[in-house]
């Protein structure tokens, strides 16, 4: 669908109010941030031809804003830029992909940082995704960026996700992430039909990060130093070179249960 691009003889409000678009196909609120709307039509145009006709549209148009004063200038151009963003088709290809997303969605620029967050009290979340200018030149590429980086929108916005911020140990955090990244993966190919929640991938972060026991290699809550027969027991398990300074309750109760005469439990 092709809009005009036309200077309108009034300028319109404020630079900001300029730039926030809905489309008319869904009904998912995307809000541009004006730089990032500057930044990618000038890079898209600029890898036009020279002769190219949208190239020469905005070009002119963008010439004509020198006509007005400071701020006034900044405005008509900016809405010059919304204009031909929205014809370069950008605000139809987030809300398409973002439609899964039960939250405004604001999208910015950014030179270090990329992917999702969530602002706003719980009822109403607002995500912000930032997104490195480079992004916008390979649509195919962002494309794939994007069904991924929008699973994580759509559970920072989801009640039943039940995201919330709190401070976590860095290593605690950086196993969080990587947990909710795989998860992300494996829903997209389908996988994965357990419901995935904040709550679930901390408790699994939390557990990776706990000490594991030398006998059976798995995290624990609780632990026994073992003695005598029992150390003995565990010893031929563990191998000579283990240290069994403490152990597992699942593997001391084991051993203690080894040791009994047969028939003696029950
Ligand atoms: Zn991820
Ligand atoms: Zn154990």
């Amino acid at each position: 669908m092709r809009r005009e691009a036309r200077l309108p003889g009034k300028l319109l409000g404020k630079a900001l109010a300029l730039a926030r678009m809905r489309t008319r196909e869904v009904a998912v609120a995307v809000e541009f941030q004006p730089r990032l709307i500057e930044t990618v039509v000038e890079e898209e145009v600029s890898f036009r031809p020279p002769g190219d006709a949208v190239r020469a549209e905005y070009r002119k148009l963008l010439e004509r804003t020198y006509r007005y004063p400071g701020e006034r200038r900044l405005s008509a151009a900016r809405l010059v830029q919304a204009r031909f963003f929205e014809r370069l088709g950008w605000p139809e290809f987030f809300a398409a992909r973002a439609a899964s997303v039960r939250a405004p969605l604001r999208v910015w620029t950014s030179e270090r940082d990329e992917g999702c967050s969530r602002t706003g009290p719980a009822p109403r979340p607002v995500i912000d995704l930032l997104l490195r200018p480079a992004r916008f030149r390979d649509r195919e590429a962002l494309n794939r960026f994007l069904r991924h980086e929008l699973v994580h929108a759509s559970d920072l916005a989801d009640p039943a996700f039940g995201w919330h911020d709190e401070s976590l140990e860095p290593r605690i955090r950086e196993r969080y992430d990587r947990l909710w990244c795989a998860s992300v993966e494996e829903r997209l190919r389908g996988g994965g039909l357990e419901p995935v929640t904040h709550a679930a991938l901390l408790q699994r972060a939390q557990a990776l990060g706990s000490p594991r026991c030398p006998v059976c290699g798995l995290p624990s809550a609780s632990w026994t130093s073992p003695r005598g027969e029992v150390l003995a027991r565990l010893r031929e398990l563990a191998g000579p070179g283990a240290s069994l300074d403490r152990v597992c309750d699942r593997c001391l109760e084991w051993a203690e249960v080894a040791g009994e005469p047969v028939g003696a439990r029950g």
